[in-house]
């Protein structure tokens, strides 16, 4: 048995509240306008988070087993040390996001079996972005669940090959990875649903032509929720000789995905590489693991990086003409 995290305060979010449509609701509505603030959402992380945290101090390989956390309600940590795999479980069946590189496949399912999930009850198989280190595992566990796989068309291209797209930016140093079958091509803002549990894909960029980040509802036994998100990579990142300046539309697309990702709803944050969000320190206590305003400072930080990063390209240019 696992242990459960201890709510210290959780307020409910507005989408816990009934719907609005009759007077008595409207009036719940304007009593809630008119109740001050409320207080600050904090989750004191479970025992299995400081498990994880503790057993990954100093050990961030792509590769490197970790134990399983529950990080809130339905919601596991199954990955590796250095990338995350996600367990969104629901009595009707479970879904998984990511697995890591093509030999975290057997980490990813010890993982879901040490919490305590069947692999076979994995429904769905969903990944962040179709570069070998997130999806290199999904083949295998695909076989191994026999769970549909969904992404975005721009995401299943690169999935269903395993060959990396020539247009990324990266393409030169990303690895090929076994092909996965995709069963299910998405739109932007479409849900994948098992029974009661429903994940939103949000096309967000600003990574990979085929990023995708996703929203779910994640309650606890008390009935308190909260909207975790599994905020896709938002590193404008590219091989050696690549200027996004000459690249105009992935410039605007890039930029687009950042929005996207600062207005998505999050008040648990978490992201492919779980550094980029600080993952483990939050899990440890050292830092709140849940705040609303993370995906807005996760994106603000991204964005103010890859302006950097256009200003640094066009900056010797810039030299010349001033020399
Ligand atoms: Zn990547
Ligand atoms: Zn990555």
């Amino acid at each position: 048995m696992r242990s459960v995290p201890n709510i210290l305060a959780l307020a409910l979010l507005p989408a816990c509240a009934p719907s609005s449509g009759n007077a008595e609701t409207a009036q719940e509505v304007r009593a809630e306008q008119a109740a001050p603030p409320a207080s600050p959402r904090t989750v004191e992380p479970s025992a299995d988070g400081a498990k994880l945290t503790n057993a990954c101090k100093g050990r961030d390989g792509w590769a490197e087993a970790a134990p399983p956390a529950k990080l809130f309600g339905n919601t596991w940590y199954v990955g590796t040390c250095g990338i995350s795999a996600i367990l969104v479980t629901g009595t009707d069946g479970h879904v998984l996001i990511d697995g890591g590189l093509p030999e975290a496949a057997p980490l990813v399912l010890a993982n879901i079996a040490a919490a305590g999930f069947k692999a076979r009850d994995v429904r769905w198989i969903l990944s962040s972005h179709e570069h070998f280190d997130h999806a290199g595992a999904l083949a295998a566990l695909q076989r191994a669940t026999g769970a549909r796989v969904a992404a975005l068309p721009a995401a299943a291209q690169v999935l269903e090959t395993g060959e990396a797209d020539p247009e990324d930016p990266q393409f030169g140093g990303l690895d090929a990875f076994p092909a996965v079958r995709v069963d299910r091509h998405l739109a932007d803002g479409e849900h994948v649903a098992v029974g009661k549990l429903s994940l939103t894909a949000h096309a967000t960029l600003a990574h990979a032509a085929g990023s995708t980040s996703w929203t779910w509802r994640a309650c606890d036994e008390q009935k308190q929720c909260l909207t975790v998100a599994y905020a896709d990579s938002a590193s404008a990142i590219s091989a050696k000789g690549y200027r996004f300046t000459d690249h105009p539309v992935r410039v605007e697309a890039v930029r687009k995905g950042l929005d996207r990702i600062a207005t998505l709803p999050c008040d648990l944050l978490i992201t492919p590489h779980p550094g980029a969000s600080d993952l483990f320190a939050r899990l440890s206590g050292a830092a709140p693991l849940v705040d609303p305003a993370a995906c807005r400072r996760y994106a603000a930080t991204a964005k103010a990086r890859f302006e950097t990063r256009l200003s640094e390209e066009t900056a010797p240019e810039a030299k010349e003409i001033r020399s």
